[in-house]
């Protein structure tokens, strides 16, 4: 199944990763790649690629602004 990653961080929110070079955030699996010509699965997984000790940019700007 396809995947998009993220980086869950301290504050429980699930970032999508960003992607180098603007391309898209689906990750295409290797079924897709070889079953379906490079099309998507209908269905995306949602997995945690890594976790991080910070908050997300978004809790941090309202910290801060408080
Ligand atoms: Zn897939
Ligand atoms: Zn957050």
């Amino acid at each position: 199944m396809c995947y998009i990653l993220y980086t869950l961080h301290v504050c429980q929110h699930w970032i999508p990763q960003p992607q180098p070079g603007n391309g898209p955030i689906l990750r295409i699996c290797k079924d897709a790649e070889v079953m379906r010509l490079g099309r998507p699965c209908p269905e995306t997984e949602h997995r945690v690629a890594n976790r991080s000790q910070g908050m997300c940019e978004k809790c941090l700007w309202n910290n801060v602004s408080k």
